[in-house]
């Protein structure tokens, strides 16, 4: 298949594509869904918003026709969508597709990998922001302890899966927990990848002085690990990545606020409901799934994205003040898929 090149306004070339499959989530981080906004009451996407797996073949199709090479699944938790495996199998045979990944809390992982691998899943990136279970049901509010995430980690290795673990860290949250990740994952083989707290949405109560910057964490490890980096696999690569000296295992940052990285960014985004976004960080999408509903022409769909793409000019975290974390109005993160 011949893919076709789309640049936007900065000359950003479309590349990667995240889907989420669903809004709902079985934890209530506190920096990510705060149970008091996040609680009974809240109105959740009901089944008929979601995007149908037809409809998230027929995008992601396009989506790989216009230049994308990977996708991700994530969410909310996207295990929780019901036969996820089901669309990973339909994405996983589409032309053009180099990668295909999902960002799980691990909850429900252990018991699905082989199933995932099987339906053409490559990787996994699992989120575990501590090792010691009070610091992590805090985080997590579920009261869900740290030993099944683990158990999980290892049943997708296991099933033959890449795995990477990802720890948010958060001042006074969990910074004490940064060693201990990083011997424990290092002692695995496994990648960890610590990423700043960021000011996604409207509601996680964000504030610069609770990230921990790059530069702290990276000083927290070199206390005890000597450190060389390692160059970026392809233009566009997030994580700023090293290597424990010595060994294979890598530990990677991903600096969205201590160091930007806007002016690589090839990264689009659909919504549970088939919003498009081309930022995490955006105020408004745009809805592919009524113009799918509405019955649109595959050259006029492409015509649309192509267009939305060209005139994106997003260059948020470069951007980012006190002033423009608090007052802008963001998509929160479990609706938007981070
Ligand atoms: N539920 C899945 C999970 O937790 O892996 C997938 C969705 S979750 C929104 C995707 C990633 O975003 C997770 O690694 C999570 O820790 C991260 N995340 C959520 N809120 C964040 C924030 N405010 N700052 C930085 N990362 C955040
Ligand atoms: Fe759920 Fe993931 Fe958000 Fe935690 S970070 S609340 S697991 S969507
Ligand atoms: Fe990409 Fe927006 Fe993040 Fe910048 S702020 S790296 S444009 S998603």
């Amino acid at each position: 298949m011949q893919q076709a090149v789309i640049t936007d306004k900065f000359g950003r070339v479309l590349q990667d594509l995240r889907i989420s499959v669903t809004d709902r989530c079985n934890f209530r981080c506190r920096y990510c869904m705060p149970r008091e906004i996040f609680g009974k009451d809240f109105a959740f996407l009901p089944k008929e918003h979601l995007l149908t797996f037809e409809e998230i073949e027929r995008l992601a199709s396009t989506f790989l026709q216009l230049g994308v090479k990977k996708i991700r699944l994530t969410g909310g938790e996207p295990l929780l969508r019901k036969n996820i495996d089901e669309l990973i199998e339909r994405l996983a045979s589409l032309e053009g597709l180099e990668d295909i990944g999902l960002t799980t809390n691990g909850v429900l992982l252990g018991k699905m990998a082989d199933k995932l691998k099987a339906a053409g899943l490559k990787r996994v990136n699992v989120s575990l922001d501590a090792l010691d279970d009070k610091t992590f049901m805090a985080i997590n509010d579920s009261n869900f302890p740290s030993h099944p995430v683990i158990k999980s980690i290892q049943q997708a290795k296991d099933a033959g899966l890449v795995v990477k673990i990802n720890m948010v860290v958060k001042k006074g949250m969990n910074d004490h927990e940064v060693l201990s990740m990083a011997n424990f994952f290092k002692e695995r083989g496994i990648t960890l990848r610590f990423i700043e707290f960021m000011d996604v949405g409207q509601t996680n109560g964000w504030d610069f002085q609770h990230v921990v910057t790059k530069k702290e964490l990276y000083e927290m490890i070199a206390k005890e690990h000597d450190l060389e980096p390692v160059e970026p696999d392809y233009i566009g690569e997030v994580a700023k990545r090293y290597r424990y000296k010595g060994t294979e295992t890598e530990v990677g940052f991903i600096t969205s606020v201590s160091e930007s990285f806007c002016s690589s960014c090839t990264r689009a985004r659909i919504a549970a409901d088939g919003h498009f976004y081309t930022c995490l960080f955006a105020g408004t999408g745009f809805n592919l799934k009524d113009i799918l509903r509405e019955g649109i022409s595959n050259e006029e769909l492409k015509n649309t994205i192509i267009n939305r793409w060209q005139k994106r000019e997003d260059r948020y975290s470069d951007e980012r003040t006190e002033e423009t974390a608090k007052k802008r109005k963001k998509i929160e993160m479990s609706y938007i898929g981070g």
